[in-house]
């Protein structure tokens, strides 16, 4: 159950100024970590968190022996290139670190011993935050899949399993990068409807999807299982992500066993990974399924999850052409999906995965699926938007787009935010489409 505690205080200020600037997503109450190295150094990577616009680097607290007992340990689990042997720790380190961060952080705290400990994020590259040994992405807004059923099987687009089973397929590990990687446009089989053969050439619908990222704590032996009250405690945190999708590539060979090149070309994801901790004031009851639906199985529901499984995230996606970028025009906003509507949980998609004896590891990565909402400005992929590459969009500077053109940036985001609780944002998942190599 999320427990509310003095780290997420509203009220809380740093010492560290631009974290206390409204709508700042880095404000004290978030301290999402990530891993870094001076902007065109080829240091290895180091642990940070991120504070207003600054990073502060994780070992300068244990050599100026500011840090105790499990949140000393938590640090030392950072000194490798990546956050995996922090991941494996669990919630009793990962939550003392956060305290002593936000106590050291906060107005009145260690100003003196930290001040060196900060980088600005304008001097910094960040780095994939985690080995990511094994990633899984799921199908878990039932918007999403009935309008993407909908175009690739016009007569049956919800499949009848779908309100039963978290719905997913085994991803790519390979190929995720973290955000400001470009991407490169695949090539791949396509078949027109109407052509007789198949023929090589580049991806022309590419299309992006917006997704929450999650990133697994400690994982399960193999054969053992998660019950969905453990869930929360093997989830480390959350990202944004960007399930790059090549859709003439996929309307041809995701029969019958799912998407294959259509999808492992390239994933981007977000480089903070925001705790689950961080999230506590965000958490609310589960999507309420309309009473016709069937309920989830009893593996799949308690009622800590009933209560608190859903998550209060706003996403948003955004395209920047080439020229726009270049006449110095803002990204134009394409989508505010909101997570809150999933039909399944981040809870319920652990759980599931785990129900036959998979085991997870700590960096184990998992996606939602797209967040889609009812709306039209809740879609979360361009095969959404454009019904199928149908209709257009039209850009303020009068380009129009059915999918992505090369040069293309599409940059994601994600925040949450309400009344009595700090606003948290996760930076943003950024990415520009390269040519394909023909
Ligand atoms: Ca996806």
């Amino acid at each position: 159950m999320a427990k509310l505690n003095d780290t997420h205080d509203p009220q809380l200020k740093s010492w560290v100024e631009s974290a206390n600037v409204e709508g700042c997503d880095f404000p004290i109450q978030n301290l999402p970590f990530g891993m870094f190295r001076r902007l065109g150094s080829d240091d290895l990577p180091r642990g940070c968190v991120a504070i207003g616009d600054q990073v502060l680097i994780l070992t300068h607290c244990l050599t100026k022996g500011l840090l105790n007992g499990k949140a000393e340990q938590a640090v030392e689990a950072t000194l490798g290139p990546t956050l995996n042997p922090l991941m494996a720790l669990g919630p009793d380190y990962w939550s003392a670190l956060r305290a002593q961060l936000s106590a050291l952080l906060s107005a009145g705290g260690a100003e003196a011993e930290l001040k060196d400990a900060l980088v600005p994020m304008a001097q910094v590259e960040m780095c994939m935050p985690a080995d990511i040994g094994d990633y899984t992405d799921f199908y878990a807004s039932v918007n999403h899949a009935t309008n993407a059923g909908k175009l690739f099987r016009p007569d049956n687009p919800l499949l009848p399993n779908y309100k039963h089973i978290p719905i997913a397929y085994h991803g790519r590990a390979s190929s995720i990068n973290v955000s400001g990687t470009p991407s490169k446009r695949p090539m791949g089989q396509l078949k027109a409807p109407d052509a007789e053969l198949p023929v090589v050439g580049a991806c022309n619908r590419l299309d992006y999807e917006t997704e929450l990222g999650v990133f697994v704590g400690p994982g399960n032996e193999q054969g053992a299982t998660i019950s969905i009250d453990q869930a929360e405690d093997h989830i480390f945190g959350f990202c944004v992500l960007n399930d790059w999708s090549a859709r003439d590539i996929q309307a041809w060979e995701y029969q019958p066993l799912g998407p294959f090149l259509a999808k492992n070309f390239a994933t981007t994801i977000s480089p903070w990974i925001v705790t689950m901790e961080a999230m506590a004031p965000y958490r609310q009851p589960v999507y309420q399924r309309p009473s016709d639906d069937p309920a989830p199985l009893p593996y799949l529901t308690s009622d800590t999850h009933e209560n608190s499984g859903g998550l209060n995230i706003t996403l948003e996606v955004a395209i920047a052409t080439e020229k726009m970028r270049g006449d110095g025009q803002a990204p134009q906003v394409i989508g505010t999906p909101v997570f809150k509507d999933m039909y399944w949980s981040v809870f319920q998609m652990l759980t599931h995965h785990t129900m036959g004896g998979c085991n997870l590891q700590p960096g184990d990565f998992y996606g939602s699926g797209t967040i889609s909402g009812t709306e039209r400005n809740q879609l979360g992929s361009l095969l959404e938007v454009t019904i199928g590459g149908k209709e257009s969009i039209e850009f303020p500077n009068g380009e129009t787009r059915t999918f992505l053109e090369d040069g293309d940036e599409v940059i994601m985001r994600a925040w949450c935010e309400k009344d009595g609780a700090a606003r948290i944002g996760f930076g943003a998942c950024r990415s520009i489409i390269l040519p394909a190599t023909e």
